[in-house]
């Protein structure tokens, strides 16, 4: 196979953390398997050359993802005497959440993404749409040299696995294939990143799914559903209880676009976005201050659920008309 041009951001990237002996590596607000997989997977490579790395999230890691290798690391921080900061898997500041700050005293911020509504908010911006940010991070290992071993490849390959929801999103190519071959070739275990990320569910989720499930509504291809602050009192559930829902419901036929919006708290609702190819609702997620991919994105709204429901709505009958 004959080797993708190299970008000049990535490139640049690679001379960065050459050089550096120490960095802070930042995953996005509601962490996924892809930014926590893509942020250790460049903690154990980094630290496979000497250089010491701090970890930071705004928010607490997934327990389905605690059997990755350095995920207790993680610390809603920021820092600045540091030689870089990387961002990974995240499209814009805001997804960075509370813990980011404007000011980094000349420290060099680095975002590495696969997010086509990345907003290049980075002093160096290697964005290239690929099915995951971890396999935009086994390039770099590759870069700096850096042989895989079983601790890099588990965490990449868990980042490959739960973007493609198990290699069934449209944007899973035969790269995206060789690179899942080339980290199970290093000793990271398909079967049992499957298990621990697909395998998680609880019969309380079950059940908050089944109250939301029975308000679906559905008109013209759009289907769309609400979790609000008082079901996930009653079901004794977190709010994360609610990711998976728009996937569940982009698998029923009838539906065109698949819209769940979840109160994370008063007048905020987090909205999950899922379509088929001939609905861009990476667009629509962008038009309301969010992101994502062309079938799959999302947005936070700063608004009471109803209000929140048809400002969405909205951009999506336009979108789909
Ligand atoms: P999910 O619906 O699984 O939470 O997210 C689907 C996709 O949309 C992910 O790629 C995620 O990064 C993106 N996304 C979800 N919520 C937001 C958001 O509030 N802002 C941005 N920029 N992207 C989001
Ligand atoms: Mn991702």
């Amino acid at each position: 196979m004959s080797e993708r041009p190299k970008s000049r951001a990535r490139a640049e990237i690679r001379t960065l953390l050459e050089r550096a002996r120490r960095v802070l590596i930042v995953a996005h607000v509601e962490p996924d398997g892809d930014a926590i997989g893509a942020t250790l997977g460049l903690a154990w490579a980094l630290r496979r050359r000497g250089v010491s790395c701090t970890l930071a999230c705004a928010h607490p890691v997934p327990d389905s993802l605690r059997f990755l290798p350095g995920s207790e690391a993680f610390a809603p921080r920021w820092r600045t005497d540091e030689d870089a900061i990387v961002v990974l898997d995240t499209s814009d500041t805001q997804r960075i959440g509370e813990i980011y700050r404007d000011e980094r005293g000349g420290v060099p911020l680095v975002v590495i993404d696969h997010h086509v509504t990345n907003l290049r908010f980075g002093d160096v911006n290697w964005v290239e749409a690929r099915a995951s940010t971890c396999e935009l991070v086994l390039d770099l290992v590759g870069d700096l040299g850096v042989p895989l071993d079983v601790e890099i490849a588990a965490c990449l390959l868990t980042g490959v696995v739960t973007d493609t929801r198990g290699f069934r999103t449209r944007n899973t190519h035969a790269a995206t294939l060789a690179a899942a071959m080339t980290l199970m070739d290093a000793g990271a275990s398909l079967g049992d990143i499957m298990d621990a990320v697909f395998r998680s569910r609880s019969i309380t989720t079950l059940r908050l799914w089944g109250v939301a499930l029975e308000r679906l509504q559905h008109e013209d291809g759009i289907a769309w559903l609400e979790v609000s602050q008082d079901d996930l009192r009653r079901a004794g559930a977190p709010p994360s209880a609610a990711d998976g829902l728009s996937n569940l419901l982009s698998e029923v036929r009838e539906v065109d676009v698949a819209v769940v919006l979840r109160e994370v708290r008063a007048n905020v609702v987090d909205v999950s976005m899922r379509s088929t190819p001939r609905v861009d609702v990476a667009a629509v997620a962008l038009s309301l201050g969010g992101g994502g991919h062309r079938q799959a994105s999302g947005c936070l709204l700063k608004l009471p659920l109803p209000e929140a429901r048809e400002r969405v709505l909205d951009a999506l009958r336009r979108a789909v008309a």
